[in-house]
């Protein structure tokens, strides 16, 4: 009887494994069509300046509207274009989207609350980093836009960026030597040499959630506290902006803004939505 209960268990958790590798498949091969029929769609979440809260930017975030499956996050997709390869007409999209996006708030709000023009945050995944087409395209993406390369930023994770070399770096530092700035996405995850930020060309750095997450006990976790404070007094003797992510609560945001973190996204502020809602937020004193 036992037997026969454990050996069911086990058929329930291949069957579960089956289950899941059939959606992966099925979500596959359907994503080259869903590009084509506009499946995807941008959420845009505001960045906002830890002092006082305006917003002067925001991240786009790409989703997938499934037919069968409803929305689906990119945690579920990005992987998979990535291994066929589809990221790189997906993250075209995404950027050329985002940016055209971002010039028309510039022209309905020439100056946000925070001052500047508002400016656009795009994530790019290593596949793309290593397409020799992506400083041209970048490029013609900007100027069919009209958007400043100052005003865009492109995220890349610490991960992507372990021990890339000279010939990896040069599209980068070709784009951030255009103005394009370059932040160093989830950092504080990887293994990466903090000596070794100089030589990337880099002018931000996200600090990952996990360390805002530590932030949320009070008190706070001392040593997190020590970790946060000297990324930060590194960060800006490098001349790095440092933007935190996942802030939830004020606690949060009034200890990071404490340990001289700049910028900040979070749902204490908004959460991802749709561009509309953006430029409403932009022109408010503080969210
Ligand atoms: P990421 O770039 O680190 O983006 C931040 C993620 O944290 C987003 O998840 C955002 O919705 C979520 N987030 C923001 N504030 C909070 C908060 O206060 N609490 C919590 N719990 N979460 C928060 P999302 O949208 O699911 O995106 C996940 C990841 O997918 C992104 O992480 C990014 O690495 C990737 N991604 C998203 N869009 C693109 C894209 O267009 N291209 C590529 N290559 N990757 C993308
Ligand atoms: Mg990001
Ligand atoms: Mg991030
Ligand atoms: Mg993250």
């Amino acid at each position: 009887r036992a037997k026969s209960a454990g050996g069911s268990r086990f058929e329930f958790a291949d069957a579960e494994a089956d289950a899941r590798a059939i959606t992966r498949h099925g979500l596959t091969t359907a994503l080259p069509a869903a590009l084509e029929r506009g499946e995807f769609f941008i959420e845009y979440q505001p960045l906002v300046h830890l002092g006082d809260g305006s917003v002067h930017g925001a991240e786009a975030l790409v989703r997938w509207c499934h037919p069968q499956h409803g929305v689906l996050g990119p945690d579920r997709f990005i992987p998979l274009a990535e291994h066929t390869g589809l990221i790189v007409p997906l993250g075209r999209w995404v950027l050329q989207e985002a940016v055209r996006q971002a010039r028309f708030w510039q022209t309905q709000t020439p100056y946000s609350a925070a001052g500047g023009p508002l400016r656009i945050n795009v994530n790019l995944s290593p596949t793309q980093l290593h397409h020799p087409r992506l400083v041209a395209d970048t490029v013609e993406v900007l100027e069919r836009s009209g958007l400043e390369p100052g005003a865009l930023c492109l995220e890349l994770t610490e991960s992507a960026l372990i021990g890339a070399d000279e010939d990896l770096l040069k599209p980068l530092r070709q784009l951030a030597e255009m103005g394009v700035d370059i932040a160093l996405d989830d950092f504080g995850t990887g293994y990466s040499n903090l000596a070794n930020l100089r030589r990337l060309p880099v002018s931000v750095l996200k600090l990952d959630r996990s360390f805002t997450r530590s932030m949320q006990q009070q008190p706070a976790d001392p040593v997190d506290v020590k970790i946060v404070e000297g990324i930060v007094a590194l960060a800006h003797s490098l001349e790095l902006a440092v933007t935190v992510e996942g802030v939830e609560t004020g606690a949060q945001a009034e200890q990071l803004r404490e340990l001289g973190c700049d910028t900040a996204q979070g749902w204490y502020y908004a959460r991802p939505g749709p561009p509309e809602r953006l430029h409403a937020l932009s022109l408010a004193d503080a969210v």
